[in-house]
């Protein structure tokens, strides 16, 4: 038996939002955690509403590792399976993207599940303990599929499985995770041509027939075909955590039909209650809008990091970002804006200079200073379902208390001043995964820097004015290689640092 290694691991709470309520969080198997979200569908480059979601797990799954679980996080990639409009009907998202750029559809999940993993790192986002792929897990899906037709709640139409949710609904309670009645979910289906085939408008797809020209197509009891969207999260979920796990999440908008569809899938197999806590984070908005591939309302993390952006009057860092996003708690709406984003700047060059000056702090014989009750403190904001704008608000009340000791107004023992650093280095760097530069050195650094690249712009400057623009683009794709920005506008050109 495995204990987590910190007293403070008994207080944390969840909201579950199946529950609609905050619980205590008692795992199922004493001191292991098996937590699964649901991956990107790798089909174009990741947004920053994307990026919010995956960065809101990696607080929940560095904060459970750093209270002592054995955590197993399981984060998929869908690559097929998932259609146009999230519905039954249309073309695949993948098998499209595909089309439109003259690829292979495994070019296009290569290349997009690439830029996945770097924008990630990017951002200081730990990799899952696995991260399996649908089409890895064909035979397990087809599997379940079979069970569930034996079970008496799938049916075959025209070599295509439809999960059959009136008959589901008999003896289970289909809708408990969203809240909707079988007759609203019947009234917001579409007409699509699939509803043909289908018994009744609310089922879904578990496994959809295809023709011999399509490359993503694999054999089945049922003939040729891909699988539905919703399985491949059920087959791979319960074939890497069990047929019951701890905690499932996933954005907010994946709530219905995904998850609810998922729930249905795994009892329809196993009559087993597959999850104990929901988690659902909640949406990066811009103009006040839900960020979003489809609508075009979105920001690419590397429009943010270089500037090539019509919304923002300069750049930032990804761990600035990163730090903009843990000032939201992850069940709350978070607007993107340039006012938001420098404010945390702002605030992230504030903690920076607070951690350098506790770099060198004196301690005294004595505090003034509860250090043991801001530790306390601390391990409260992330307990209470992993409020970091609470843990957040009690390091800028560090901040204060730091300078105050710095100009004495306040002591700190050397025993104390040992807890305190400890704790800042593990609440930053292990928890909220922000790394925060030394200000000393890259102020010393940009020192040097600065008049180089000024002297490199004033030639980029010459060459323009001689017409000599391959030497001037020349110039500037060589800085934005070492990671300078260039933006040239009516005021002049200016730069910035990438990180
Ligand atoms: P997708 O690649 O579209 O399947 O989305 C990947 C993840 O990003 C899912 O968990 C979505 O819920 C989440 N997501 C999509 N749009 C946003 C947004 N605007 N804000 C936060 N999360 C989002
Ligand atoms: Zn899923």
């Amino acid at each position: 038996m495995l204990s987590p290694s910190s007293i403070f691991a008994n207080e944390l709470k969840v909201y579950n939002s199946k529950s609609g309520t905050k619980e205590a969080f008692v795992p199922l198997k004493e001191g292991y955690v098996g937590m699964y979200v649901c991956g990107p569908t790798v089909y174009s480059n990741v947004h920053l509403g994307n990026c919010r979601t995956f960065i809101s797990f990696d607080i929940i799954f560095r904060y459970l590792s750093h209270l002592g679980f054995k955590v197993r996080y399981v984060r998929n990639i869908t690559d097929v399976g998932h259609l146009e409009n999230d519905a039954d009907e249309g073309e695949d998202k993948i098998a499209k993207k595909a089309r439109i750029e003259e690829l292979e559809p495994m070019e296009i999940v290569q290349k997009y599940t690439v830029d996945f993993h770097q924008t990630l790192n990017q951002f200081n986002v730990l990799a899952p303990s696995i991260e399996p792929t649908a089409t890895g897990h064909i035979i397990e899906q087809i599997e379940i599929i079979k069970s569930i037709i034996e079970k008496g709640y799938a049916y075959e139409k025209n070599g295509s499985i439809y999960f059959d949710v009136i008959a589901f609904n008999a003896s289970h309670d289909y809708g408990k995770l969203s809240g909707r009645n079988i007759e609203e979910m019947r009234s917001e289906t579409r007409s699509l041509s699939a509803q043909d085939e289908k018994k009744n408008p609310q089922d879904f797809a578990l496994w959809k027939k295809t023709s011999a020209k399509h490359i993503m197509r694999w054999p089945s009891p049922w003939g040729e075909g891909f699988p539905g969207w919703h399985i491949e999260c059920t087959a791979m979920s319960s074939k890497y955590l069990g047929d019951q796990f701890d905690i499932h999440g996933g954005g907010m908008d994946l709530k219905f039909p995904h998850h609810e569809c998922e729930i249905a899938q795994a009892e329809a197999h196993t009559d087993k209650n597959p999850v104990k806590y929901w988690l659902h984070a909640n949406m990066l908005t811009l103009n006040g809008k839900k960020m979003s591939k489809s609508t075009d309302n979105n920001i690419y993390p590397f429009e943010i990091f270089s500037g090539e952006n019509k919304l923002l009057s300069k750049t930032y860092t990804p761990a600035v970002v990163r730090f903009f996003m843990l000032q939201a708690h992850y069940t709350s709406i978070l607007d993107l804006s340039d006012n938001a984003l420098t404010a945390a700047e702002k605030g992230y060059q504030r903690l920076s200079e607070a951690l350098e000056l506790l770099k060198n702090l004196s301690s005294s014989h004595t505090s003034s200073i509860n250090i043991q009750q801001w530790v306390a403190d601390c391990y409260a904001a992330m307990n209470d379902d992993f409020n970091t704008p609470m843990l957040i608000a009690k390091l800028f009340e560090a901040c204060k208390f730091i300078q105050a000791i710095k100009d004495e107004k306040e002591s700190i023992s050397k025993e104390d001043l040992n807890i305190l650093q400890k704790n800042i280095r593990e609440f930053t760097a292990d928890v909220l995964g922000v790394q925060f530069e030394s200000s000393k050195s890259s102020k010393e650094s940009s020192k040097l820097i600065s008049p180089l690249v000024e002297m490199l712009l004033e030639e980029r400057d010459l060459a323009r004015e001689n017409k000599d623009y391959q030497k001037s683009d020349e110039i500037r794709d060589k800085l934005k290689q070492l990671g300078i920005e260039i933006k040239d506008s009516k005021e002049g050109t200016t730069f910035s640092f990438n990180k």
